[in-house]
């Protein structure tokens, strides 16, 4: 098995494939988007694959794909399919914004992923207008249609923020109500590529969590997977489950056991760090897989104890200014 230097299993990797995306969410990337990457600085078709078989050579068994937003990736298919046929895989999983995906969900079914993150923050048209600066609220509640047609395990994000959508946070639990989902309030984190003033959060998961137990006294604290960042709840008579995720708090990083490559090949071992190896660059000049190997052993044995120490020892401010879809959520 795989771990670090505080003995913490590392089996979960985040490969974010593209920074480009079709909706503009103010918490993570100005109006205008990005500066976006040229083809050449992304990893391509050949190298996501490369890097992902010698981790899972390594021992990570479980990879998430996200962005940028997956599916405006062309060969976004060809990459899922030619992953979910790798030998020691267990767990192959995809964050998706749901604009595009409805059509892809039976080949995804096909592909045996068994369970997708989609991230929606309301179930309002016109909040979901203000927020993401798109209107696609329709398309996205179409996919997740598909997604639990086709009983994929579903996983809604909701960012939480001040002045834009606590009033969906009940709406959102009512949700799991009738639909077998897991609804995961996440607390807002600086990434937003400086789309706004970021100055803290009004609402951590602590009074997310007394919103929720205010109108569902009977909530019920369920048990936690070992790795889990969220804290999960049971509502009795609800088909789904709702949990909260500590992002900004960072309460979870002693059990982390995950790590991340950026579209541009950047290895993070924590999401406050700002890039600890260039897997890119090393692919690129020719170094074998046993190179590589070595290459990422060290860095997973230099890895900060937390969050914030990540976050201390971070070379310049400019990547607190990164949007999420560089970083890949
Ligand atoms: N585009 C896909 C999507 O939105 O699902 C995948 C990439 S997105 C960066 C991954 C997750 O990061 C989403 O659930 C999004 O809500 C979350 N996210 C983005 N910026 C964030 C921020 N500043 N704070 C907290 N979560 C954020
Ligand atoms: Fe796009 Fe996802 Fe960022 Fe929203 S959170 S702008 S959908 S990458």
């Amino acid at each position: 098995m795989l771990t670090d230097n505080h003995g913490r299993p590392i089996n979960y990797l985040r490969l974010a494939v593209t920074d480009r995306c079709n909706l503009r969410c103010f918490y993570c990337m100005p109006e205008h988007g990005l500066d976006w990457l040229s083809r050449v600085e992304l990893l391509s078709y050949e190298e996501l694959l490369r890097i992902s078989s010698l981790m899972v050579g390594m021992g990570v068994n479980k990879i998430r794909i996200t962005g940028g937003e997956p599916f405006v990736r062309r060969d976004i298919m060809q990459l899922l399919s030619s992953l979910s046929a790798l030998p020691g895989l267990d767990e192959l999983t995809i964050t998706t914004n749901g604009v595009l995906t409805a059509p892809y969900v039976s080949e995804l079914k096909r592909l045996g992923i068994r369970s997708v993150n989609l991230s929606l923050d309301t179930l309002d048209a016109a909040r979901f207008f203000a927020i993401t600066r798109r209107d696609e609220f329709a398309a996205v509640m179409h996919t997740l249609e598909q997604l639990l047609k086709h009983d994929i395990d579903v996983k809604i994000n909701a960012v939480v923020m001040q002045g834009r959508n606590t009033q969906d946070i009940l709406p959102l639990v009512e949700l799991t109500r009738e639909l077998p989902v897991s609804v995961r309030f996440i607390e807002e984190m600086p990434f937003n590529g400086d789309g706004h003033q970021f100055s803290g959060i009004a609402w951590d998961h602590v009074r997310i969590m007394e919103e929720i137990r205010q109108h569902h006294p009977q909530i019920i604290k369920a048990v936690d997977g070992p790795y889990s960042t969220s804290y999960n709840y049971n509502i009795p008579g609800h088909k789904g489950n709702v949990g909260v995720i500590a992002a900004y708090s960072r309460t979870f990083c002693g059990t982390c056991n995950r790590i991340r490559v950026t579209p541009t090949g950047i290895l993070k071992t924590c999401l406050y760090d700002d890039g600890v190896l260039n897997l890119r660059d090393m692919l690129r000049t020719g170094n074998n897989d046993e190179e590589v190997k070595r290459a990422l052993l060290y860095a997973l044995k230099h890895r900060a104890a937390d969050g914030h120490e990540a976050e201390r020892l971070v070379k310049s401010t400019a990547s607190i200014h990164q949007s999420m879809a560089v970083i890949g959520g």
